[in-house]
């Protein structure tokens, strides 16, 4: 319920003898292994420049990221992070590969391309496009399930000869779930069986009004094949994100993602981290994850060596003490002793989460929390066996919400329970209803792993009482 100074100077990445300090100077006398209040911690927390975040009543998480006032101080724009997304074959990877070939600074550089998991390019019209580099939805909520949101917009990907497929109606519901702005490249448009405007006809179904048809989806036809459109979509993905004011603060220490990690033979332990604010550069000695280290060289998506990487770009980074995850945030710290400081505590918590992660989205604690007043809806991920079964419990799941309460399916569809269904339902904390299917082993296993509830039904009005038990807050624990 309250935190120890020790624990609270870990989490602020501050020595716990200062904590005791700036306590002394309030009037508190607590040593380092004491325990204070919630509401005193807080308020350590706002002295020490930090912004604190009510996770419950009395537990407060404190945003590292915040430690140097944030993004207040010199702000300018920062470009948007891209993923893609879509269907199989729909052409994720010939997309992003053609994008790519579009960037007009890597003509004069002529460095080889390389893999990292991210890259950055200079459309012709000037503007700077970071794509992250792992298409598919799965590792895109996989990230945000894990605190790394880094994409801003998402680009789905549709086939214009083949139209709105399974995984592509799975890719929307992640992107709505995450809030993020979508842009619809219809493909593959130089195929003589390409159907532009069926599949605009077939996003309306999924809420996606395109703006010719007086929505506000913006549909760029294009052809990775022969490149036709790429331009068309550029300019597009430069005014959404022109909307949306990106800024950060390159003037700071640097904070990133880990996007991708492995390790390599010679090299080391090599992170590719997508820099979110400040600028990082060699020398700098930084937390990743639970591993740290001091920056020993950074390369770019061309192989080549640079000093430094500014906000939304990607590098690799040598000189890591272990290979941390992708996922995993990036601090840069003052010095060897924060570091380990900083790497000891997440580890730390690293392992506490695990443990919690076998109670978390459960129906029990999701219901606890409506409780306490902390959700207003009950976020579900829905799949049956045949369309006439969702139709009718997503209608009568429709009427039971009340003011206060309400049912948000995230996500609906046909068929078996995949690790798609987990990952989403993770990363919102939902539960998932089954309705005569099953989870694939994969499913189940990640599931088990993340503490997902998964509940298989084969009445539907037993499944409708569940939900409405749930919501009136009367269901009884669970076995
Ligand atoms: P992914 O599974 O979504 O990453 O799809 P891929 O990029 O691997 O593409 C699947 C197949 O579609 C490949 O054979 C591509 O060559 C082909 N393809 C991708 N984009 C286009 C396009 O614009 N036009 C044509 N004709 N074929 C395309």
């Amino acid at each position: 319920e309250a935190i120890t100074v020790q624990e609270l100077a870990n989490r602020m990445a501050e020595r716990g003898g200062e904590v005791v300090k700036a306590l002394f100077k309030m009037g508190v006398m607590a040593t380092i292994t004491q325990t204070i209040d919630a509401d005193t911690a807080e308020l350590v927390v706002e002295e020490f420049g930090h912004k604190a975040k009510r996770v419950s009543a009395d537990d407060i998480e404190i945003g590292l990221r915040d430690a140097e006032g944030d993004d207040t101080g010199n702000l300018s724009d920062r470009p948007p992070v891209i993923t893609i997304m879509g269907h199989v074959d729909h052409g994720k990877t010939s997309l992003l590969d053609a994008l790519r070939k579009t960037d007009v600074a890597a003509h004069e550089a002529g460095g080889i391309t390389q893999h990292i998991g991210a890259y950055q390019i200079v459309t012709p019209s000037g503007n700077k496009l970071t794509f992250l580099d792992t298409p598919g939805h799965a590792a895109f909520t996989e990230m945000r399930a894990r605190g790394a949101d880094v994409t801003d917009i998402v680009i789905l990907v549709v086939a214009a000869d083949d139209g709105i497929m399974a995984q592509t109606v799975e890719a929307i519901s992640h992107a709505k779930a995450a809030e993020k702005p979508i842009i619809v490249a219809i493909n593959k448009i130089d195929k003589p069986e390409a159907n532009p405007d069926r599949v605009k006809n077939e996003l309306l179904q999924h809420e996606l009004v395109p703006e010719d048809m007086g929505g506000d989806i913006i549909c760029v036809p294009v052809s990775a094949v022969t490149g036709q459109g790429l331009d068309n979509l550029e300019e597009s993905i430069a005014l959404q994100a022109e909307l949306m004011e990106l800024q950060a603060n390159s003037d700071r220490r640097a904070e990133g993602v880990v996007v991708e990690a492995k390790l390599e033979q010679g090299r080391g332990s090599v992170a590719t981290v997508l820099v979110r604010r400040g600028t990082l550069k060699v020398g700098d000695i930084f937390v990743a994850g639970s591993e740290s280290g001091r920056v020993r060289a950074l390369l770019n998506d061309r192989g080549e060596q640079v000093k430094s990487a500014g906000p939304s770009e990607p590098v690799e980074v040598l000189g890591l003490s272990g290979t941390p995850e992708a996922g995993d945030e990036l601090i840069v710290v003052e010095d060897d002793a924060r570091a380990r400081e900083v790497a000891a505590f997440r580890h730390e918590k690293r392992r506490q989460t695990e443990l919690a992660a076998q109670g978390r989205g459960t129906l029990d604690q999701m219901l606890s929390k409506i409780k306490e007043g902390e959700a207003q809806s009950l976020p579900v991920v829905i799949k049956t066996d045949v369309h006439g079964s969702l139709e009718a419990i997503l209608g009568t799941l429709q009427r039971l919400g009340t003011e206060e309460v309400q049912v948000q399916v995230l996500h609906s569809g046909v068929g078996g329970i995949n690790e798609s269904d987990i990952t989403l339902a993770r990363a919102s904390a939902a539960i998932i209803l089954a309705f005569n299917v099953r989870a694939n082993a994969q499913a189940r296993e990640l599931a088990r792993r993340d503490g997902v509830d998964i509940r298989y039904y084969s009445i539907i009005y037993e499944l409708i009482d569940d939900m409405k038990q749930a919501l009136s807050g009367m269901l009884a624990p669970e076995q």
